[in-house]
């Protein structure tokens, strides 16, 4: 049996894949849709997250510039910021909720939220996890023992699923802090907040599809498992 030819994998693959499909759409509409609206304020995003982060007395933190679409994260480990060029320097409600969003995850790391630091805590073993995981599935499929490493491939893919699982509370929370930071520094109107709160939504929406993905792919390992 090939993995990729194993009709049951279909049915376990083909509704993530529908799932993260409709994210996909979902958040390149939301975005697409503010990041045509601008701000009352004139804030570019990187101002914005230069206001949060000072407010919060993180004001040696650098927010820097990235090339890529949506390519904004938080680097804990190099703790800064960093903001793709179009939400570093739009002045619209898309780019500045992101840039927010993003600085909600440095106030996360400062106050030392648990999901946080839990994620953080498991991220090498997850990318560790992520590269075995394929190389043993292919030595299993190249020499036919995928039945003798597959409690294997079942183990690693269960870490990279629990990574996943972990970067939900994560997520959401950033977003929560990032809303609440904006409003109460007043460098949103609440119309802007509720724009924000739709494209942070739909963002979210592609890690819960991710999730979903990953559970029904484990789920098939699982049964694989059992059909020895
Ligand atoms: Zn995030």
């Amino acid at each position: 049996m090939i993995y990729g030819f194993d009709p049951l994998y279909f049915l376990f693959a083909l509704p993530g894949l529908l799932i993260g499909i409709w994210a996909q759409v979902k958040l390149s509409h939301a975005y697409g849709k503010y990041s045509k609206v601008a701000v009352e304020s004139g804030m570019t995003g990187a101002q914005a997250a230069r206001r949060i982060l000072d407010d919060a007395g993180l004001n040696d933190m650098p927010v820097e510039e990235v090339p890529g679409h949506l390519s904004d994260h938080y680097d804990p480990v190099k703790r800064a910021l960093f903001l793709s060029s179009e939400n570093f320097s739009g002045r619209t409600v898309a780019a500045v909720g992101v840039a927010a969003h993003e600085s909600g995850h440095a106030l996360q790391h400062q106050a030392a939220y648990g999901m946080f630091s839990f994620r953080m805590a498991i991220a090498p073993v997850t990318q560790f996890s992520s590269m075995a995981y394929g190389v043993i599935f292919l030595i299993g499929i190249l020499f036919h023992i995928l039945q003798v490493v597959l409690p294997i491939v079942i183990a690693t893919f269960a870490v990279i699923t629990l990574f996943q699982l972990v970067t939900l509370p994560v997520e959401f929370d950033a977003s929560r802090r990032a809303k609440e930071q904006l409003f109460r520094l007043g460098l949103v109107r609440e119309d802007e907040r509720r724009g924000i709160s739709k494209v942070l939504d739909a963002a979210a929406l592609t890690y819960v599809a991710g999730l979903v993905s990953s559970v029904l792919n484990l789920l098939y390992l699982l049964a694989l498992d059992r059909r020895r």
